[in-house]
């Protein structure tokens, strides 16, 4: 597979439980995706750009190569690549596809720390992070690579504990184990190639990655706007999670109390508009941010 003149490319997964997030956030970064008459490439109708739908495990090394400019991928899956050849760069973490890499025991394994594992069998589809941090904790452990069902190993007797990615502990707990260490702690990041796309093709790809970073910034930031005693605006400004400088308003007609209109970057639980109303503030508003530049 070569790059294709003229176009830039994005890696995403094809299908999976990171596909459906990819696609929103290239949509939302203004990006119109059609369907092509190939499964393997979707193209963008309003710019050069073509979305390839690949494995994730296929992601990393398609952007370090340059195949692709930009990827979707699970930091998971990024750090099971790194190879010492030459690595595709993250621009940023996405917020989504949450998960962490645990190792996990069954309750006939005493586990009193890392060094339990000293000398026994730990089965994972994640051999080279594993074995990375067996080596920081000091252990010497057997790894055993599985490319699933990883979860059935200690059963099997196929290996004393495993490694893998958790998100609810659900299956964990069906299988009987335990999580006892955090490997890694993961989620989706953008991770952009080292090679330089053509030159007539670097300002787009600044301005889809500025793009996605806006979109990033705006999930779960909200406006709020409320009006509040003057007497009490510094308590009730300090409330807002994650406010920059807020607007402050006359009220029309009313000489003891302003409007404040501020951008929270953190969400802004009911605990929060209680609090606010406790020191007086009303009218209180909160509103979903679609874009931020
Ligand atoms: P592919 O066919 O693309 O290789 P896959 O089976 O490797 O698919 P998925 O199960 O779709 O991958 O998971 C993709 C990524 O989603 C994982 O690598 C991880 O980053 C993230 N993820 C989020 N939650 C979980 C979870 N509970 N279990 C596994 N992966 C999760
Ligand atoms: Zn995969």
């Amino acid at each position: 597979m070569s790059t294709v003149k003229g176009r830039l490319r994005i890696a995403v997964q094809k299908s999976g439980r990171l596909s459906e997030r990819s696609l929103d956030l290239v949509r939302d970064a203004g990006l119109r995706v059609v369907k092509g008459t190939n499964d393997l490439l979707y193209r963008i109708e309003n710019a050069p750009i073509d979305l390839l739908r690949v494995r994730d495990d296929d992601i990393p090394t398609f952007v370090a190569d340059g195949v692709c400019d930009l990827g979707i991928v699970g930091e998971n899956v990024l750090e099971e690549g790194r190879n010492g050849g030459p690595n595709a760069e993250v621009v940023m973490p996405l917020g989504f596809g949450r998960c962490t890499l645990k190792i996990a025991v069954p309750p006939t394994l005493d586990y009193a720390g890392p060094a339990s594992l000293q000398g026994r069998r730990v089965a994972t589809s994640y051999p080279r992070v594993l074995k990375r941090w067996l080596a920081d904790q000091g252990v010497t452990a057997e790894v055993v690579t599985m490319r699933g069902a990883v979860e059935v190993a200690p059963r099997l007797k196929l290996a004393h504990a495993i490694c893998d990615l958790v998100s609810t502990g659900a299956t964990l707990e069906a299988n009987g184990l335990q999580a006892r260490e955090t490997v890694l702690d993961s989620q989706a990041v953008l991770i952009r190639s080292p090679v330089a796309p053509e030159p007539e093709l670097a300002d787009l790809l600044n301005s889809i990655v500025e793009r996605m970073a806006g979109v990033v910034a705006s999930q779960g930031a909200k406006y709020v706007m409320l009006n509040a005693p003057r007497a009490n605006l510094d308590r009730i400004t300090a409330l807002l999670p994650g406010a920059g400088a807020p607007t402050v308003m006359p009220l029309s007609g009313r000489e003891d109390a302003v409007a404040v209109h501020a951008v929270c970057q953190e969400a802004v639980f009911w605990e929060t508009l209680e609090k606010l109303k406790a020191e007086g503030a009303s009218a209180i508003l909160v509103l979903p941010i679609e874009k931020m530049m």
